[in-house]
């Protein structure tokens, strides 16, 4: 359980690379917040850790992102996803495994897959350049 504020998209993409860092392969890590809280900023610093270029070095799909480095980061965001099963269809459960780490957008899309004890991160606004962001 810890509690940061940041006053600006660096900072939160420092504390992301720290917390990328500290990471064991095969975590996977819960982003809630509203639009343009932080989360996609937090995951970019995440990519900066194990990788020079935070560019998605896979094709986009509409539901994931791939940051390629010494770990690979699978971003998901499933907010458009239906169901459970179609994450399963297109054989996404086999990232949560992969050796990488996965940060989910939506994951309450696909509750019932996940297993006990992921991460989550909540991040809310305080100001125009400042963010909490709350681990748990
Ligand atoms: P989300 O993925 O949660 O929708 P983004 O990371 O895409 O959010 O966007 C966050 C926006 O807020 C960016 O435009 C960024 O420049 C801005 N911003 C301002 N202050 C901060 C901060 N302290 N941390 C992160 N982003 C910030
Ligand atoms: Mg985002």
């Amino acid at each position: 359980m810890g509690c940061f504020i940041t006053d600006s998209p660096e900072q939160t993409k420092e504390l992301g690379r720290k917390f990328g860092l500290s990471l064991p392969a095969n975590s996977i890590v819960c982003f809630f917040g509203d639009l343009g809280s932080g989360k996609t900023t937090f995951i970019k610093g995440m990519a900066s850790a194990f990788s020079a270029s935070t560019e998605a070095t896979s094709p986009t799909f509409v539901y994931l992102n791939i940051y390629e480095g010494e770990k690979c980061i699978y971003h998901f965001d499933l907010y458009r996803l239906h169901s459970s099963e179609e994450f399963l269809n297109m054989g996404f459960d086999e990232y949560l495994f992969a050796g990488g780490i996965c940060c989910i957008e939506w994951s309450e899309r696909i509750a019932s897959l996940l297993p006990h004890g992921v991460i989550r991160l909540q991040f809310s606004h305080i100001s125009d350049n400042q963010r909490k962001i709350i681990y748990s």
